[in-house]
């Protein structure tokens, strides 16, 4: 067997085993919470063009990238532009001003995932205004740092709704769609739920309260490989998973 072809087949056995995961989990959520039907985000980074194709020829269309370069690269690609005519992109890094423009650009862009301060929400609108063809507005989320930690993007919890709330009135060209939080690596589950699921939960809450915002549309992106099911359980709408799809990546050689 070629390695191409037992790639395809990873590929789809892959995505099969997720949608049916979150299938699974979405049946253990709590009923409390808004059902809303999750959408998976394949995680391709530092993958190649010729897996994002197999993905997508077999049902996949949201996909999600954490560095402008390769989202804006491989959303040009010409195999891509041909061969995935309605893929769309995530943005899930952290965006710097000077890459704005470039990330707007690229074509199949769905959402920014990681809009963390009233400054680069400013700055996409000004710059999507200018690029965009049509009247259509570009869809993003508020990133919040649920852990705390400092190396992490994000907007503190406590200001989100501040944030959301100027999102709305000042950023006409968005259109708001949720919340989002990497949240700590390794949690270990058995420790009870993941205090950033809850805490990236309570946002929205406290978002819908003070903004009197029908809590069934506002998004909560949160969960990955190793954790996307107890993310959903706790009522994650999006869900980003990477090497459950395509592998392991190479460690990063920073
Ligand atoms: C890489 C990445 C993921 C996917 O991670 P996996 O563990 O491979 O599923 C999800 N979200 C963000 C923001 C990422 O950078």
């Amino acid at each position: 067997m070629s390695d191409e072809k037992s790639d395809e087949v990873d590929i789809m056995y892959g995505l099969k085993t997720v949608l049916a995961q979150i299938e699974a989990a979405v049946v253990r959520r709590s009923k409390d919470l808004p059902q809303i039907a999750p959408k998976l985000v394949a995680v391709s980074k530092i993958k190649p063009v010729p897996l994002i194709i197999q993905a997508y020829e077999a049902g996949q269309r949201h996909f999600g990238e954490n560095y402008v370069n390769e989202l804006s690269e491989k959303a040009s690609d010409a195999q891509i532009l041909e061969k995935c005519k309605e893929i769309q992109w995530h943005f899930i890094g952290h965006l710097q001003t000077n890459k704005i423009n470039k990330l707007l650009n690229s074509p199949g862009l769905y959402i920014v995932e990681t809009v963390d301060s009233e400054k680069l929400a400013d700055n996409i609108n000004k710059q999507w205004v200018k690029i965009r063809k049509d009247e259509s507005k570009l869809n993003v989320m508020v990133q919040v740092n649920t852990s705390g930690e400092e190396v992490k993007n994000g907007v503190e919890p406590s200001q989100v709704t501040q944030l959301v709330e100027h999102v709305r009135k000042n950023c006409i060209d968005l259109d708001f769609k949720g919340l989002m939080t990497i949240g700590q690596y390794d949690y270990d589950t058995s420790q009870g739920p993941n205090p950033d699921f809850l805490t990236l939960a309570k946002c929205r809450q406290e978002v819908c309260e003070k903004l009197n915002l029908d809590i069934n549309n506002v998004e909560l992106s949160m969960g990955m490989s190793s954790d996307f099911e107890h993310a959903i359980e706790l009522g994650a709408t999006t869900v980003r998973v990477g090497t459950n799809i395509f592998g392991v990546r190479p460690p990063k050689n920073k």
